[in-house]
């Protein structure tokens, strides 16, 4: 459902991807991991269309994503994204951050759309929170809003990038958790995370960056438990 294809991105001088080749099949879940500035947001923003591409090609569903005649809403549309800082409307309440996106992009009735978010918000155990505001609500917490606001769009595939990394620790669980629960039933993910457990559990595939290329990608028993490329050696040395 993903392909992707001698993939560079450059700002200005800066050449942050190299060549990536990756490829997603349906229900795969890829766990992306490597050293800060290795470009892994840079490729998801790709992916997902938030930075264009230098040069190379990306398919999402079927759809070259990097032919600049294509409809790219119909294409994103169909990717849900989470990010590091959840990005939820303060002025809103949860249930209109998950409500909001439905009405206006997909044309859904208020009523459609309400089901459709408190369904969502059930998944991530926050469906009696929807009156609530997301400044009242723990940083878990809200980023599971997230996630129910990424669901409520019926995504083909998510993107997670590094969710849990501003978390305090003891909230981390509740998210993978509900991660873990989106991996089991089929969703096809690229989850760019420092939870070393959690690619090695959940992932069926890790691929480690370094210096914008993929450096080593297979099952995480591999790729994790034992690397075969001295960087990536190197990297879980710094991490585990
Ligand atoms: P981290 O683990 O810290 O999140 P990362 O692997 O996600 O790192 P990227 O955020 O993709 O790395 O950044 C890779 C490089 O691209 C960095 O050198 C960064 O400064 C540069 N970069 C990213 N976004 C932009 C931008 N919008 N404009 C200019 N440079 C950028
Ligand atoms: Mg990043």
């Amino acid at each position: 459902v993903v392909q992707v294809r001698d993939l560079h991105k450059s700002f200005g001088d800066n050449l942050v991807l190299r060549g990536i080749e990756l490829d997603v099949t349906p229900g795969e879940v890829v766990c992306v991991i490597g050293p800060s500035g290795s470009g892994k947001s840079t490729l998801l923003r790709c992916v997902n269309q938030l930075e264009s591409a230098t040069s190379g090609t990306i398919r999402v569903l079927g759809t070259e994503i990097t032919d600049p005649d294509i409809n790219i809403d119909a294409v994103r549309q169909h990717v849900g994204m989470v990010f590091q800082q959840f990005n939820l409307f303060t002025h809103q309440t949860v249930l209109e951050n998950c409500t909001v996106a439905q009405r206006k992009v997909l044309g859904r009735s208020k009523a459609e759309a309400t089901k459709v978010a408190l369904h969502n918000l059930e998944r991530v155990g926050l469906a009696d929170r929807g009156s609530a505001h997301p400044t009242q609500l723990s940083g878990g917490q809200q980023q599971r809003v997230a996630i129910a606001r990424a669901l409520s769009m019926d995504p083909s595939i998510m993107l997670f990038d590094e969710p849990t990394s501003a978390l305090d620790p003891e909230l981390v669980g509740d998210v993978l958790s509900v991660m873990r629960d989106l991996a089991q039933q089929g969703m096809t993910m690229i989850v760019v995370t420092h939870e070393m457990a959690f690619a090695r559990e959940v992932a069926d595939r890790v691929v480690f960056m370094d210096g914008g290329v993929v450096v080593e990608s297979g099952p995480p028993a591999q790729v994790i438990g034992d690397p075969q490329e001295p960087r990536t050696r190197a990297f879980l040395d710094r991490v585990l």
